[in-house]
């Protein structure tokens, strides 16, 4: 390669979501791009996070509602479900939107390159083939923006051996369903993998230390999926921590605690969903001063770490790690760099959560608890799916949507929703909360009929006292 081939605009490592949109921003905005990735394109949201384990839901999904096809007037006996078909079918669909990116980076003209990028100045990388270990030269860019995401995060003195004690990659990859599995950790990562191995007849345990659920979700709403996930048999161990976990004859012991009790509870199998770290060990970052807090690097509204030129975005910038947060990180870091007047930062109250068990949930903007803790003075809507027509067609009651409103200027602040297609129902409130929408605009709104999305119109009636069919 010829030395002004291998110099850009930009250079980004990490082809995740992040790293992937914000070259291929950069490009439609006339950038000379070079994209770094050590491994898959995709990163961990194609490859080893969203994607996969959302394509084992649906196996699961299916499943469930085989057994259930009886309501429906199908009969499916001698109903028999394969998990190891149900990972390769992720695998597939994995495969499948990596392929997706190669074409992507082609058709915008970005320079992809394979290997490991450690820094050698502050506007040069060296790119190391991992395998070897050879050096395949220094490439030059008038920007560097960081995009290498995360990992699990381990517990101290816990040994993943991949087989009895998992994380989540491993647990992905599975040839069929273990008898047991105790998960560690109820954030949305272990509330997904609970769900989809329960339907496949695991015996889960679900431990948490912190008081609910998905502790970062509406109390109400993380209290009704404890109960729905109950109700489907798993079992669900609150304020528990794990203070040991051994492997024995192929079999994981692990030690709990609780209001001052210990017990041990055993399992086939054992997966640590605690959490992710930052990759932020990328070779001459901290001799270039890079700041990081906690291992997050640290960076301005306009994704900037504290070194003028070297920028950091999703995962290894911090919460929330969620695919659609990197990729906004990366728009926006972009459009800053490529000086457009009309860029806004992100607004960490219009990102929505979404987790896709069974039933979903789905949430923007504030919890009742933190509105209150504001001080805002709220009315809150609710409306539940079982007084909507079309969950009552689909045979889907469960749940509802909550929709949470400033009683002072109308604005609303937060919107939370469990239920079938909830991830797909928040879209509307993202909307609402970016335009500041007032329940009474959502309300004035013609939501189509029979829809689950009435039920979107019908918590905005009810927060304003007005809800037509409850
Ligand atoms: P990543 O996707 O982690 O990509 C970083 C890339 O950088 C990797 O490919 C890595 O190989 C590469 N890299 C690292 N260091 C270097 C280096 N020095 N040189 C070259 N390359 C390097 N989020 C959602 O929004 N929705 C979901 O449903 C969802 N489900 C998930 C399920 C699971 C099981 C997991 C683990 C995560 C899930 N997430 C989900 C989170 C989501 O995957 C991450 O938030 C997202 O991938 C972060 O994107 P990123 O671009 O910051 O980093």
């Amino acid at each position: 390669m010829r030395s002004d081939e291998r110099t850009f605009d930009l250079a980004v490592v990490g082809a995740g979501p992040g790293g992937y949109v914000a070259s291929v921003r950069a490009a439609q905005l006339g950038m000379r791009v070079a994209l770094v990735e050590r491994d898959r394109l995709g990163g961990t949201c194609l490859n080893w996070g969203c994607i996969p384990t959302k394509a084992l839901l649906q196996s699961s999904q299916v499943l469930s509602l085989m057994r259930r096809a009886g309501e429906f007037g199908i009969y499916a006996d001698n109903l028999r479900a394969d998990f190891g078909i149900a990972v390769k079918r992720s695998r597939e669909k994995a495969e499948r939107l990596s392929k997706g990116i190669e074409f992507l980076m082609r058709k915008n003209k970005v320079t992809v390159f394979s290997g490991e990028a450690r820094f050698t100045a502050v506007k040069e990388l060296e790119i190391t083939d991992r395998d070897g270990g050879k050096t395949s030269g220094a490439i030059r860019a008038e920007k560097i923006l960081l995009a290498t995401g995360s990992r699990p995060r381990l517990l101290p003195d816990v040994t993943i051996d991949g087989k009895v004690v998992l994380t989540s990659t491993e647990a992905m990859l599975l040839n069929r369903a273990p008898a047991s599995m105790i998960i560690i950790g109820a954030g949305a990562i272990g509330v997904e993998f609970a769900d989809i191995y329960q339907a496949y007849g695991t015996a889960v345990t679900l431990v948490e230390l912190l008081p609910a659920i998905l502790p970062y979700e509406d109390e109400e709403i993380a209290a009704l999926l404890h109960r729905a996930l109950t109700k489907k048999g798993i079992k669900i161990l609150t304020n528990t921590s794990v203070e040991r976990v051994v492997v024995e004859a192929g079999k994981a012991k692990v030690r709990i605690s609780s209001s001052g009790e210990s017990q041990e509870l055993l399992g086939e199998t054992v997966l640590v969903a605690v959490g992710r770290m930052p990759n932020s060990e990328v070779g001459g970052l901290k001799e270039l001063g890079v700041a990081t807090r906690n291992g997050f690097v640290t960076v301005n509204e306009w994704m900037e770490s504290s070194v003028p030129g070297i920028y950091a975005i999703g995962d290894l910038a911090g919460a929330p790690l969620l695919a659609h947060k990197a990729s906004h990180d990366g728009i926006v870091a972009i459009e800053k760099m490529a000086k457009l007047d009309d860029v806004e930062p992100v607004d960490p109250r219009r990102i929505p959560s979404c987790t896709y068990c069974h039933p979903q949930v789905a949430s923007i903007g504030l919890t009742e608890a933190k509105a209150k803790a504001k001080g805002y003075t709220i009315r809150v809507g609710r409306f539940p799916f079982s007084a909507s027509g079309m969950a009552i067609t689909l045979g889907e009651t469960e749940g509802m949507v909550k929709v949470i409103a400033d009683a002072t200027h109308g604005e609303i602040l937060g919107v939370h929703i469990i239920g079938a297609h909830a991830t797909e129902l928040i879209a509307e409130a993202g909307l609402a909360i970016a335009l500041e929408a007032t329940p009474e605009e959502i309300a004035r709104s013609i939501h189509a009929h029979p829809t689950l999305s009435e039920a979107m119109g019908e918590a905005a009636l009810a927060a304003l006292g007005r809800a037509l069919h409850v």
